[in-house]
């Protein structure tokens, strides 16, 4: 039995019905425009959002501030040598930092990118350097209902499939987006990624992972991959990314940081490449973007990550939300994921047309009946594509207590009671770019009901 005690608390407030219901009006209906003081169960995302440990804030203490050589650089090192298994690390901002260092050195124009799926800030990157991504999840992934273990998996026939169409010398990368983000936090199996260096091996380009959440990965893999049933998740982790040429890490998630990313990797001469754009859009090698004590604080994070109970704990505290959803009727994506319940809000509110966002409905009913923030994945994130309406629910790590995951469920509980009373919304502004709108747009209920009582 393994658990955590609160080292620290900060209050948090549920603000009566009628003043949750104004706050999400004057917030044109976007809980992105919501200030954290109005919402009482924030799970909008787990990025940056969790709590860090006692060693961590002990770390912090000792953070070395000198510009170069600094001492929490490495510590910094070290726990990514000793974690991931890389030799190099250049330390930046958080993930796009070490997106926007390595792709604006490894793409041109015209080139194309495979990955399972491209997470919107990979995606955004790839583009604005000319480059096509080409997403290629498995199939059995956009099914909501489907029970499978490797969901998140590339799809080794549609990648050969695209390189035969794109050409093979126009391929400048394999990513491997490990747990898969936008595929509902899913799996990618050893075995998968073991192909996935092959095609890079033919196409001889670098495999890239994006490691965001390596060791909820490793967890999976444990789990459901009978070859690792009795290896540790620091065993598995490294295995895994024993296969990529380069790994880029945002701190935010399983560095257990609240801010901070890098790069790691194998070869010098693309260490050598990549340090001018480093010190250029990030800063001096040997901090990047971060100040030392929060590297300290993520090189302890690194190794906490790996820590089996602790995974455990994380993993089976998300899956614990999606079972309570479950019991109070809400039809949860299969299986949950490593970070968030994803909630069919399609299936939940089949009165609603897809133009009438049936997710940001879902999103305004959860922060209506109980102040639950989430966000949504559906027509309003995604325009002009047919992927399900979901709506994801993030847990930050170490954060929330039962108590939480209980108010959750019963706000979701009485949105499902009350479901044919939720009306669609219309947009009032529609923000450029259209791939960013979700952030910012405003919108309106079309019809009175639940939203505007
Ligand atoms: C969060 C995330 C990123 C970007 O990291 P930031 O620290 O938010 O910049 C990249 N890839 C994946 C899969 C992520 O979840």
């Amino acid at each position: 039995m393994f658990s955590t005690r609160s080292a620290m608390t900060a209050p948090i407030e549920l603000l009566p019905r009628e003043d949750r219901r104004e706050r999400l009006r004057e917030a044109g209906y976007n809980p992105f425009n919501l200030a954290s003081r109005d919402v009482f169960v924030d799970l909008l995302t787990d990025s940056g959002t969790g709590a860090m440990s006692s060693d961590q804030w002990a770390a912090m203490l000792s953070g070395d501030e000198a510009y170069a050589g600094s001492r929490s650089f490495e510590g910094l090192e070290r726990a990514v040598s000793d974690v991931m298994g890389f030799e190099y690390v250049l330390p930046t901002h958080q993930g796009r930092g070490a997106e926007n260092v390595l792709y604006g050195h490894l793409l041109s124009e015209g080139d194309v990118v495979l990955n399972n799926t491209h997470f919107d800030t990979t995606r955004a990157h790839v583009a604005a350097n000319g480059a096509t991504p080409l997403d290629c999840p498995v199939e059995e992934a956009t099914d909501p209902a489907l029970d499978a273990p490797f969901k998140g998996n590339l799809d080794l026939d549609a990648a050969r499939g695209a390189v035969s169409e794109a050409g093979a010398e126009r391929v400048a990368a394999v990513v491997l987006t490990i747990t898969n983000n936008s595929m509902a936090g899913q799996p990618v199996s050893v075995e998968n990624t073991h192909a996935a260096r092959e095609l890079a091996d033919d196409l001889d380009v670098p495999l890239v992972i994006d490691a965001c959440r390596f060791a909820e990965n490793a967890h999976f893999v444990r789990e459901r991959e009978p070859e690792f049933a009795d290896s540790s998740v620091a065993e598995i982790a490294r295995e895994q990314l024993s296969y990529a040429d380069c790994v880029v890490m945002s701190g935010k998630k399983e560095g257990l940081s609240n801010v901070g990313g890098f790069l790691a990797l194998r070869d010098p001469a693309l260490k050598t490449a990549l340090k001018p754009r480093l010190i250029l859009y990030e800063g001096f090698p040997t901090y990047g973007g971060m100040a030392g004590r929060d590297m300290a604080a993520m090189a302890v994070g690194l190794r906490e990550a790996v820590d089996d109970r602790r995974v455990r704990a994380r993993v089976d505290q998300v899956r614990s939300l999606g079972d309570r959803l479950r019991e109070r009727g809400v039809p949860v994506y299969d299986p949950v994921g490593g970070h968030a319940v994803y909630v069919d809000a399609g299936a939940l509110f089949s009165h609603l047309d897809r133009s009438e966002f049936p997710g940001q409905a879902l999103v305004c009913a959860a922060y209506l009946e109980g102040g639950v923030r989430t966000v949504e994945l559906g027509s309003l994130a995604f325009p002009g594509t047919d992927r399900p309406e979901l709506v994801r629910l993030a847990l930050p790590r170490r954060t929330y207590h039962d108590e939480h995951l209980d108010h959750v469920a019963e706000a979701f509980g009485t949105v499902v009671e009350r479901r044919e009373e939720v009306a669609g919304l219309e947009l009032v502004t529609d923000p450029d770019p259209p791939e960013l709108r979700h952030f910012s747009a405003e919108l309106r209920p079309v019809d009175a009901g639940v939203l505007d009582e």
